[in-house]
This record gives structure tokens, C-alpha cells and sequence, in this order.
């Protein structure tokens, strides 16, 4: 039987400090769209109602039902517009759908993660795509994962300054782009700080921090910034040694392989590209719920990444994933049952 956490109003006082009794029954509704019914609860302190539904993902959704198949389809290389064709959705509705369930991801991503074990060994990379105008918007890409787990701790984008040869049409279009839109910033190192900013916490149990990058003149500092000079173990790989299975780098080298095959928008001289960064970011949390949660860390596993992490007990199913909200922190209702999750994720 369904037991609401706490009011889901944030103004209302049972939101924060929900007592035991903080609700009453209070009969339930039919959805069109469900075969059992949904039972409705009354707030005691605010005596506003709410349903089992307020605390769904799919809460307020049109076609509720389609969103596991648009996340499998937009984690498959496929793009909007044909997802749209496929589903049918609307273009639309599609594109309102992979927003809301990528800030749902998002919020999921930050909450099943916990502190990483000492055999954590982070590998770091950065990869280049654009936001509309390839040779105009570059944008950065850094990846941090934890290597023995492959458990990707997280992947945002940032602006890039455009660079590279220069002919008289490209330097004419970025002077157009330019007086629009002012002068491009590179943020590569913004964007490496906001990834090492996020592995923080999850190796704030860790004696030293071993960390493999490549030999980027900005990533030492940057490093021993985010953790400390006397924490880091930094080892460095050199570009220029042929990106093999015996490269050390193998690793976040073959992640972002796979990046680039699942999600659309990243292949090269494909259509798919992101109209805007902030969009990437959503598929790229597309990708780590797939990686980090649902998938086996490799085809000869059973266990997926955060199950080696510790976080999980099992792998999560995709209806698990995109089921219950989880924009709470981790007083949110947690995607499976508490028997399966690991030391430390979700309250309660
Ligand atoms: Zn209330």
C-alpha cells in the first residue's frame, strides 16, 4: 500500500517535516490512461489534496506510456524527429518529453551515487562537438569516470572559442556571430571544474585521489584544486600514443566511443546536432542512467556499473528509472525497493 512521504506543496510545513500521521485517505480517482485505480490523500496541515500520481514522474504527462519507449529509442542513436515518427508523438510533444524525463535523469543521476571504494581510479577526457554551427559554436565536452566500476561520474558541456585554419567566409560568418552574440568564451576550464566538482564528495573517503588524464597543460592545477595538492596522484598519458586496448586511457577513450554511438546528436557528419548545449546535457543524462544504472558495465557482466560502486544491489528497469519523482534529494521516493539499494543512498 501506497504511504506518501510527506506533503508534496513545498510551502506547506508537512513538506520539510512531515509527521507520522502527516495525511488522510481520501478516496481515489480513475485515469484514463491506467486500469487500477490511483488513490488521493489529504494533507492535515495545509488540507490541500494530493494522489499517489503527485509523486510519479509521468505526473501530468499526456501519454505516459511512451516515455520508456522514447528513452529507449533516444539512447539508440536516434534523433527527436524520427523518435516523433516513430512513437507517433507530435515533434513537440517530444521534444517536452525528453526534456522534462532528461531534468528528471538529472536528478536521479545526483541522488543513486554515493562514496567511491579506494580501488577508485578516476580517468578523465574532454571531447569537442558544437551547439547549431559546427565551425562557429564549439562546444567542450570533459567526461570523469571512475575506471575499475566504468561508473560515469559525469559529463557537462561549455562553450569552446572557435579555432582551427581560418578562411575568409569563416572568419566573415564568426564576426557576424560575434556582433549577434558577443565574443565566444572558451570555458573549458569552467566546464572541467563543474565535473571535478561533482567526484568531490564521492571521493571524500579516499586517502589519495588517483586521477588519468591526458597531458593537458590546465589539468594539474585544476586537479589539485578540486582535491587537494597533497591528495592527487595525477598520471599522464600522452595523446599521441595510438588509442588501443593498451592504452592507458582505454577506458574513458572507449566511453566516450560509446557516447558518440548512442547519442545521436554527438556522431560526426550526422544532422542530429544540438540546437543549444543545454540540451546536450539532458541526453548526456540519457546516457549515464543507461551506463551507470541500467546497462552491465560490459556485455560479459551482470552487474552494472553502480552495482560494482556499491550503490545498487541489482540493475534498474526502465520503468523503475522514469518511475517515481526525484527531485527531492534523496528524501525522494527511491527508484526500487530499499532491499536493493546500497549503504548510503536515499533517507529514510
Ligand atoms: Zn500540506
Amino acid at each position: 500500500m501506497f504511504v506518501p512521504p510527506f506533503c508534496p506543496y513545498s510551502t506547506c510545513l508537512a513538506h520539510r517535516h512531515p509527521s507520522k500521521r502527516h495525511y488522510l485517505r481520501y478516496g481515489f480517482y480513475k485515469p484514463l490512461c491506467r486500469a487500477n485505480p490511483v488513490p488521493r490523500f489529504r494533507c492535515r496541515t495545509c488540507k490541500r489534496t494530493y494522489s499517489r500520481q503527485t509523486f510519479r514522474a509521468d505526473y501530468r504527462d499526456h501519454k505516459p506510456h511512451l516515455n520508456t519507449q522514447l528513452f529507449r529509442l533516444l539512447i539508440s542513436g536516434v534523433g527527436l524527429r524520427q523518435s516523433s515518427r516513430m512513437l507517433p508523438l507530435t515533434l513537440r510533444c517530444t521534444e517536452l518529453k525528453f526534456r522534462k524525463i532528461g531534468q528528471h535523469l538529472r536528478h536521479l543521476n545526483l541522488n543513486v551515487r554515493g562514496k567511491l571504494g579506494p580501488s577508485a581510479v578516476l580517468q578523465m577526457d574532454e571531447f569537442e562537438t558544437f551547439e547549431t554551427r559546427r565551425r562557429e559554436r564549439p562546444v567542450t565536452v570533459p567526461v570523469l569516470i571512475d575506471t575499475p566500476t566504468r561508473f560515469i561520474i559525469w559529463a557537462e558541456s561549455e562553450t569552446l572559442s572557435p579555432r582551427g585554419r581560418m578562411s575568409v567566409a569563416r572568419i566573415e560568418s564568426l564576426a557576424k556571430e560575434e556582433g549577434q552574440f558577443g565574443p565566444r568564451k572558451d570555458n573549458s576550464k569552467v566546464a572541467i571544474r563543474k565535473v571535478l566538482e561533482r567526484a568531490i564528495p564521492m571521493v571524500s573517503g579516499l586517502d589519495m585521489v588517483r586521477v588519468q588524464t591526458d597531458e593537458k597543460l590546465t589539468y594539474p592545477s585544476l586537479l589539485q584544486s578540486a582535491f587537494g595538492t597533497a591528495r592527487v596522484i595525477h598520471e599522464k598519458t600522452s595523446s599521441r600514443l595510438a588509442r588501443t586496448v593498451a592504452n592507458p586511457l582505454f577506458p574513458i577513450n572507449q566511453t566516450e566511443a560509446i557516447a558518440r554511438d548512442l547519442l545521436g546528436r554527438l556522431r560526426r557528419q550526422s544532422w542530429l546536432a544540438s540546437k543549444k548545449r543545454c540540451f546536450l546535457d539532458l541526453a548526456l543524462q540519457y546516457l549515464m542512467t543507461w551506463k551507470n544504472l541500467i546497462k552491465p558495465r560490459f556485455n560479459r557482466d551482470k552487474a552494472t556499473p553502480a552495482q560494482f560502486a556499491g550503490f545498487l544491489k541489482r540493475p534498474l528497469t526502465y520503468s523503475e528509472v522514469l518511475g517515481w519523482r526525484q527531485d527531492q534529494g534523496r528524501r525522494s521516493i527511491p527508484p526500487c525497493p530499499r532491499a536493493a539499494l546500497g549503504r548510503g543512498v536515499y533517507a529514510g
